[in-house]
C-alpha cells in the first residue's frame, strides 16, 4: 500500500497470548460465529500455518476504522478496495486480524494507517439495504 504509515506490529502481544494459551491460562480459540463467518467469506488465506493447531487454515481479515469512513467504519475490506480507499480518504486505520478456520484461534496481527492525508468531512449518511430492512419491520 502506497500510503501505509504508523504501522503497529502485535507480534509480541500475540506471542504472549500463545504462551498463556499453551499454559492453559486463557482460551484464545474463541472466534465468535460472526468472526468465523467473516473468515469464511472474506478471509484471505495466508501461507503460514496456524500457531495453535498448525493446520493451513489461517486467514487474514482487514477491518477499516476511521471518522472519515462514517457509517462504513468497521467494515472488512479487500486489498483492491483498500487500494481504492487510499485515494478517497485522508486517513483511516486498518486492523489485520488472523483467524484459524480449523480451531477458531484469532488474534490481532498488525494495524496501520492509510489515506492521502487530506482532511475530509465525514460522509453523509447513505441509505443502505439494512435501512430498508428496518423500514419493512
Ligand atoms: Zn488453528
Amino acid at each position: 500500500m502506497k500510503s501505509e504509515r504508523a504501522y503497529v506490529d502485535y507480534t509480541l502481544d500475540k506471542r504472549a497470548t500463545l504462551v498463556a494459551l499453551f499454559q492453559g491460562k486463557v482460551d484464545a480459540c474463541d472466534a465468535d460465529p460472526y468472526l468465523l463467518l467473516a473468515a469464511k467469506f472474506h478471509g484471505v488465506k495466508v501461507q503460514r500455518p496456524c500457531p495453535v493447531c498448525k493446520k493451513k487454515s489461517l486467514v487474514e481479515l482487514k477491518y477499516t476504522f476511521g471518522d472519515q469512513l462514517g457509517q462504513f467504519s468497521g467494515r472488512i475490506k479487500s486489498h483492491v478496495e483498500l487500494a481504492e480507499m487510499e485515494t478517497k480518504f485522508g486517513e483511516f486505520r486498518v486492523y489485520v486480524v488472523e483467524v484459524c478456520r480449523e480451531c477458531s484461534w484469532n488474534h490481532l496481527c498488525a494495524s496501520f494507517l492509510l489515506g492521502d492525508g487530506k482532511e475530509r468531512k465525514r460522509p453523509r449518511r447513505q441509505r443502505t439495504l439494512e435501512d430498508d430492512d428496518w423500514v419493512k419491520r
